[in-house]
C-alpha cells in the first residue's frame, strides 16, 4: 500500500537517494530541506512526478503540513567535518530543535519516526568494531561537538518520544557512507581524493594515513534504511560497511581506479579526528537481514564516474 512519507534532508547526499528509493515503491514522498548543504540538483529529476513534492523549509522553524504523513526520515543536518566549523549552530539547532519538531509531528500523525544518527556518537573509539552497546569516548568541548552532541541529544530525543508518548521512533547510526551527488567541495575524504586524483592533484592525507574508515556505498544504505523503518526495531542500530581500510591505503585504490598519476601528500591531522571506524553489524545482520553488497571497488568506480560527469 502506498504511504506518505516526510523525508527531511531529502535534497542531499543520502537523502536524495533515499527520496528515489521511496518513489521507486510508489510512495507519495515530501521533501524538505533548507538546502545549506542539501542541492536542488539532486531532486531536479523528481520534480515533475507527481508523487513527489519538494518544500524549501527548514526543520529548526516550526512546521505546518496538510498531508496526513505515516512516515518520517529525518536525514537533515550537514555531516562534513567542514561544516562543523562554519555552521555549528546550525547543526546543533536542527538535530536539536529540528529534531524536537519533527519528533512533534510523528506524535501527531502516529507516523513512525527514523532519526539519522552516525557513528560519531562513538566518538575516537576505544572499543573495536563498534557495538550499539558501547556509550562512546566523545569530547563535549571539541570541534566535532556540536555533530556528535547533537546527534546523541537527537538519540535522546527519540528515546524520550518513545518511552513517554509512544511515538515509533527509531535510531540508525550510520557510519561512512559514500556516492553519487556527494558535495565535490565537501571536505570529506572520498570527493577530496577523487577530485585531486581527477585532476592529477596530490591527494591531501591528513595525519599519517594510518587511521582507518569502513565505506558504505549508498545504495546499501539506503536499503537498511528502509528495511529499519519498515522493521519492528526501533535501534539504534549500526549501518556501515564493515570493510575497514586504512586512509592511505583508500588513497592509493582511488588514484589506481581513477588511472591518475598524483602522488601522496601528508598534512597535519585535524583535532579529534577518530583513529578508527568499524561498525559491528551483526544486529543489522540478525535483525533486518541485512549487509553491504557493493565492493568498495564496484561503488569506488560508479562514484569516481559521478565526479567525472559533473
Ligand atoms: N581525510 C584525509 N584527507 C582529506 C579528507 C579527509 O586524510 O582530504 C581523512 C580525515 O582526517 C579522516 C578520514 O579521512 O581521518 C575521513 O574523513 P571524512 O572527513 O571523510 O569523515 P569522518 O569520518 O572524519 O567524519
Amino acid at each position: 500500500m502506498s504511504k506518505t512519507v516526510l523525508v527531511a534532508g531529502g535534497a542531499g547526499f543520502i537523502g536524495s537517494h533515499l527520496c528515489d528509493a521511496l518513489l521507486a515503491e510508489e510512495n507519495k514522498v515530501i521533501c524538505i530541506d533548507n538546502l545549506v548543504t542539501g542541492s536542488r540538483k539532486n531532486i531536479e529529476h523528481n520534480l515533475k512526478n507527481s508523487n513527489f513534492s519538494f518544500y524549501f523549509s527548514d526543520i529548526s522553524e516550526p512546521l505546518s503540513l496538510r498531508d496526513k504523513i505515516d512516515e518520517i526520515y529525518n536525514l537533515a543536518s550537514p555531516a562534513s567535518p567542514i561544516d562543523f566549523s562554519k555552521i555549528p549552530l546550525k547543526i546543533l539547532n536542527a538535530n536539536s530543535i529540528g529534531s524536537e519538531n519533527l519528533l512533534e509531528l510523528a506524535k501527531k500523525n502516529n507516523a513512525k519516526y527514523l532519526f539519522a544518527s552516525t557513528s560519531e556518537v562513538y566518538g575516537n573509539p576505544l572499543e573495536h568494531p563498534q557495538k550499539e552497546t558501547y556509550f562512546g569516548n566523545v569530547n563535549c568541548n571539541g570541534v566535532r561537538s556540536c555533530y556528535d552532541e547533537s546527534k546523541r541529544l537527537g538519540e535522546t530525543l527519540c528515546f524520550i518520544y518513545r518511552n513517554y508518548f509512544g511515538v515509533d521512533a527509531k535510531i540508525a547510526r550510520i557510519f561512512n557512507t559514500y556516492g553519487a551527488r556527494m558535495r565535490e567541495n565537501d571536505g570529506r575524504v572520498t570527493p577530496n581524493f577523487i577530485m585531486q586524483a581527477l585532476k592529477n592533484k596530490p591527494l591531501t592525507i591528513y595525519g599519517t594515513g594510518n587511521q582507518t574508515r569502513s565505506f558504505c556505498y549508498v545504495s546499501d544504505l539506503v536499503k537498511g534504511l528502509i528495511l529499519l523503518m519498515n522493521s519492528r526495531f526501533s535501534g539504534p542500530m549500526n549501518l556501515g560497511n564493515p570493510q575497514e581500510i586504512t586512509i592511505a591505503e583508500f588513497a592509493k585504490k582511488v588514484i589506481e581506479l581513477s588511472k591518475s598519476s598524483s602522488k601522496l601528500e601528508l598534512n597535519p591531522l585535524p583535532k579529534d579526528d577518530p583513529m578508527k571506524r568499524k561498525p559491528d553489524i551483526s544486529q543489522a545482520m540478525e535483525k533486518l537481514k541485512w549487509e553491504p553488497v557493493i565492493q568498495l571497488e564496484e561503488g569506488l568506480i560508479k562514484t569516481i564516474d559521478y565526479f567525472k560527469s559533473i
